[in-house]
């Protein structure tokens, strides 16, 4: 079952002035039966039995989302293949002690919970001035709910907004800081 190895492939976002790529991660073991552990371990941000798959958010405050099938892993940002190895290494480290140590974690089958996007939006400026490259702040908040946009790209939210909406997701799993990440790992601000 611990992953051996893994073959990489990246793609170009559909919008091709994006300045990140996608990479996918696909190896031989079927990790199907530890997605609960890893969910336990990892603090999924979203959790589905079946289809199995679960999604880790890596910060609290940025978009880089990573979904872990039984035989892939996406992410969905990613600047280079310098950062794809360290994100992929740390997981199949993560991946692989998580099964050694599956009898001894309590499964997580829950779907997370999420942030109210009306309670998101509450605290935005609602200029709709679509500097975030969005049209209008209701989007962006329902889009900083699913955990696809992170506050720094709103660059009129300004405290003391900006610090109790930090407080408000770090109540959720995925947003919070204290969520596991690659060591040495630096936020992204977009
Ligand atoms: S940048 Fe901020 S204020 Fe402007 S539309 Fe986006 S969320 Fe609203």
């Amino acid at each position: 079952m611990p992953i051996r190895e893994y073959r990489q492939e990246f793609v170009r976002p559909p919008n091709p002035s994006a300045p990140h790529l996608r990479c996918f991660a696909s190896f031989e073991e079927d990790i199907e039966d530890i997605l609960p552990h890893l969910h336990a371990v990892l603090r999924g941000h979203q959790f589905s039995r079946q289809p199995p798959m679960l999604t880790v958010k890596l910060q609290g405050e940025q978009a880089q989302l990573i979904t872990i099938y039984p035989r892939m892993i996406a992410i969905n940002i990613v600047k280079d293949q310098e950062e794809a190895d360290k994100i992929l290494e740390w997981l199949r480290q993560v991946i692989n002690d998580t099964w050694e140590r599956r009898q001894e974690i309590q499964p997580r089958f829950d779907v997370p919970a999420k942030p109210r996007i009306l309670e998101i939006l509450r605290l935005l400026p609602k200029t709709n001035c679509r500097q975030c490259g969005l049209p209008t702040c209701l989007v962006f908040a329902a889009q900083v709910s699913e955990g696809l946009k992170s506050l720094v790209a709103c660059p009129g939210l300004e405290e003391p907004n900006r610090a109790k909406l930090a407080d408000y997701l770090a109540n959720f799993d995925g947003f919070g800081p204290a969520c596991p990440r690659p060591p040495g790992y630096l936020p992204r601000n977009s």
